[in-house]
């Protein structure tokens, strides 16, 4: 079951579109494995609906009655179009992946990166995302079996959303849909022994805790 979810504040946030593109494709992902987000994105999508329709009425010019009046005949029109073109409400067809002899579906939050090009040290391969968001990288990131990364913490804050297989760390053991963020305060590593793939947002690169050396070093920039 999944134990580690986003922050209201995240949710709220992505509701109201005011994450960037990395966050928001994390807090979207989570939201189609968990049933209590989707839920609760729901709910916060409509305040966000609503708060945005009485700030717009309060800067409406003509009369309050009438705008009332426009919006629900819009409403009304648009309930009562059972004629949509059916390509609006199809769903995106599936996108794969395949990495490292594994094959994987990816979320309809990361359909459209499916055409990656994945670099690789040992088990670990990495697809970063094109977001352009300066220090944040977003990245697919797959770890073989029986494998894992170096013992290390983050300069920065990392959310971690594990799409399949498992892993653990000294903190805890995860499962598919796992939210989970970790700063420069937790030092961890993780290690998976059937392989896993994750999504992952990171603002600064990794800083290993045991040795340096080009080895850890060429890690680093792979995973970072
Ligand atoms: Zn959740």
């Amino acid at each position: 079951m999944i134990k580690y979810h986003p922050a209201d504040e995240l949710l709220l946030a992505h509701a109201a579109g005011t994450l960037p593109a990395s966050m928001s494709i994390a807090v979207a992902a989570h939201s189609e494995m968990c049933e209590i987000c989707a839920n609760k994105l729901v709910a916060f999508e409509n305040q966000a609906a609503e708060e945005a329709f009485s700030a717009s009425q309060l800067h409406q010019d003509e009369p309050q009655e009438q705008a009332s009046d426009e919006f629900d005949a819009m409403m009304a029109a648009i309930m009562s179009d059972e004629h949509l073109p059916s390509t609006l409400v199809a769903p995106s067809p599936e996108a794969n992946i395949d990495v490292a002899g594994e094959r994987y579906t990816l979320p309809t939050a990361l359909r459209r990166y499916h055409h990656l090009g994945w670099s690789s040290i040992g088990a670990i391969s990495r697809a970063r995302l094109p977001l352009n968001e300066g220090d944040t990288h977003a990245s697919l990131l797959h770890i073989g079996m029986n494998s894992g990364v170096p013992s290390h913490t983050h300069k920065g804050t990392e959310v971690t959303l594990l799409l399949s297989g498992h892993f653990e760390d000294e903190y805890d053991q995860y499962v598919p849909g796992d939210f989970i963020i970790l700063d420069s305060a937790n030092h961890h590593t993780p290690q998976t022994h059937d392989g896993c793939l994750c999504y992952t947002v990171a603002d600064a690169p990794l800083h290993f805790t045991k040795g340096v050396s080009q080895l850890l070093n060429a890690v680093g920039r792979v995973i970072y």
